[in-house]
């Protein structure tokens, strides 16, 4: 669904998709894979049915398995670094849960992720303008679970997270008071940040990976410029998302609580959903307010330059397809 809209429009929004490498177990109990990737034709995807017909999807890029974060990084990089000209920008990644999404945006210390590139490239170029333009950056990690936003920086992780409401401010912005904002200078500051983040954002789990699946993590760049020429002054926000996973739980499959936050999931990501068509189709009121995900991205969705595009429009149908489609054909074809 998400997909479905986001394909259609133009303007500053780009949609990518990336396959993982086969994992161990998959290896092991040779699993092939699904999809089929023509290295030579980047921005396509086939998806290779059970009865082995093959389904054709467009993207703005497709990234195999061969491809690294460093790939990933450089076409994600002209999106990330128009927050230092005053735009406010956000990235999803979306998909199941095993799918790479911690991965692509976080990483591992041997192989960092969009969050960490992200902020290496906002202190080079920052370095490259020192000129002409003075940079402030401030960080923040918060998670959505429930509907209930928790602050992922609080300092102490024996205390329980600090819950966090949304106040709607006077010129039509969001703020968040009481969010731990931290100034940074370097990346090594960033990689601790991200560490802790990381960390708080398993408090209360027996398994990390299981609750992270269950809630959004939102990491925040807020960058203050100012123009040393005109005295002009900036601030924006750069919003760095890992989705909750989107697969759907059956109702017979799991427990009350599993059910609940299944429930929230679903409700927060179709109103992702709904914000975007609303957005595309110029409608006068688009309902941010109906998920906490929404509401807190509210100022950068609101500036992503959502435009109806004539010749997408016009594309061949079979571009056009829901994600919910795909992830229960990979699960199906699994
Ligand atoms: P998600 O956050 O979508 O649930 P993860 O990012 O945790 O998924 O990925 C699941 C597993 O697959 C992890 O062990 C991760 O290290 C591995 N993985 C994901 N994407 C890649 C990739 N492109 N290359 C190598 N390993 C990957
Ligand atoms: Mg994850």
């Amino acid at each position: 669904r998400l997909y479905n809209e986001v394909i259609e429009l133009k303007g500053n929004i780009r949609v990518f998709c990336r396959c993982r490498p086969l994992n161990q177990v998959e290896i092991a109990s040779a699993t092939s894979s699904v999809v089929d990737i023509d290295s030579s034709r980047e921005t396509e995807l086939q998806l290779v049915c059970s009865d082995s017909s093959k389904k054709q999807f467009k993207f703005d890029h497709v990234f195999g398995p061969g491809d690294n974060q460093e790939a990933v990084f450089t076409q994600t990089s002209p999106v990330v670094t128009s927050v230092l000209d005053g735009f406010n920008v956000c990235i999803f990644a979306y998909g199941q849960t095993g799918t790479g999404k911690t991965f692509t945006m976080e990483g591992t210390p041997g192989n960092r992720g969009v969050n960490y590139r992200t902020l290496e490239e906002l202190f080079q170029i920052s370095k490259e303008r020192s000129s002409t333009m003075k940079y402030e950056l401030f960080v923040s990690m918060l998670e959505v679970y429930n509907e209930k936003i928790r602050d992922l920086l609080t300092e102490t992780s024996t205390q329980p997270l600090k819950k966090l409401e949304i106040k709607q401010a006077a010129e039509g912005t969001q703020e968040i008071p009481g969010l731990v904002e931290e100034c940074v200078c370097s990346t090594d500051e960033v990689w601790e940040l991200l560490k802790t983040g990381s960390r708080n954002r398993a408090v209360g789990s027996t398994n990390a990976n299981e609750l992270s699946s269950r809630s959004h993590c939102l990491f925040r760049v807020t960058v203050r410029g100012e123009n040393l020429v005109n005295g002009q002054r900036t601030r924006s926000h750069l919003w760095l998302v890992d989705l909750a996973g989107s697969e759907r739980v059956g109702r017979i499959e799991v427990d009350g609580e599993r059910l609940k936050e299944s429930q929230f999931i679903n409700k927060s990501l179709s109103a992702l959903g709904d914000v975007i068509s609303a957005l595309a189709s110029k409608t006068p009121h688009i309902p941010y307010r109906n998920s906490k995900l929404t509401h807190l991205l509210q100022s950068s969705l609101a500036e992503s330059g959502i435009e109806h595009g004539p010749a997408r429009k016009q594309a061949d149908p079979t571009e056009h397809f829901k994600f919910k489609q795909m992830a229960e054909k990979l699960k199906h074809d699994e």
